[in-house]
């Protein structure tokens, strides 16, 4: 059973929101996966919260919210699963280069209105989208989605990959476009790990 510290405990190393809360399931690099840290909403707002997504005070009013309405709770748990599903299937696709389909597209459409829908304009350097008026149940999901739509119109395309040792997809910002793994501690190391196993085996034979 997982909780709320092993979701803290997640890499973050998408290099993108909407990429990091695809990776809160591990697994192989194909095939189904093997783990889900997102296990009910208490898991998503501790996600939110620890992927920037969310501030404290926000991931506390959110617990509140929840605490008066299990129902919307759990119509809010689900949705942010079939978001994930379908931001997984984007990703991959474009992961493997494939144009997703028209169908999950859409999906990500309606979801940015929804967000935006519930969004407001403030002013920084530019002025940028928050949801600190927005105190609905799906409020976590909203940078999620938004940060998948600025990838796919702002980014580019091809820097969005798998890893080579699991299922994680991360957005390749390093200047050659050589990344490889998700991280060198994790699937990089296991690799250079298998190869040096694999090459004292040819010396020895
Ligand atoms: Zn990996």
């Amino acid at each position: 059973m997982e909780t709320v510290e092993d979701v803290t405990r997640m890499r973050l190393v998408g290099g993108n929101l909407a990429l990091d809360f695809v990776n809160t399931r591990t697994g192989p690099p194909e095939g189904s996966p093997d783990d889900d840290v997102l296990t009910g909403y208490p898991e998503l707002v501790a996600w939110g919260a620890y992927a920037g997504a969310l501030t404290e005070a926000e991931a506390a009013a959110l617990r509140r919210l929840s605490r008066d309405d299990p129902g919307g709770t759990r119509a809010a748990f689900a949705r942010s699963l079939r978001t994930r599903d379908y931001l997984d299937e984007i990703f991959r696709a474009l992961a493997a280069d494939r144009s997703p389909s028209t169908s999950v597209l859409a999906r990500l459409r309606d979801d940015e209105a929804d967000a935006l829908g519930h969004a407001r304009l403030d002013r920084g350097s530019t002025f940028g989208w928050t949801w600190r008026d927005d105190h609905t149940l799906a409020r976590p999901l909203r940078p999620v989605v938004h940060a998948a739509v600025q990838l796919l119109t702002t980014g580019t395309l091809n820097r969005i990959k798998g890893c080579g040792g699991c299922r994680f997809i991360f957005n390749d910002e390093s200047k050659n476009r050589s990344r490889r793994w998700c991280s060198m501690d994790d699937c990089g190391t296991a690799e250079k790990i298998r190869r040096y196993v694999a090459a004292r085996r040819t010396r020895a034979t």
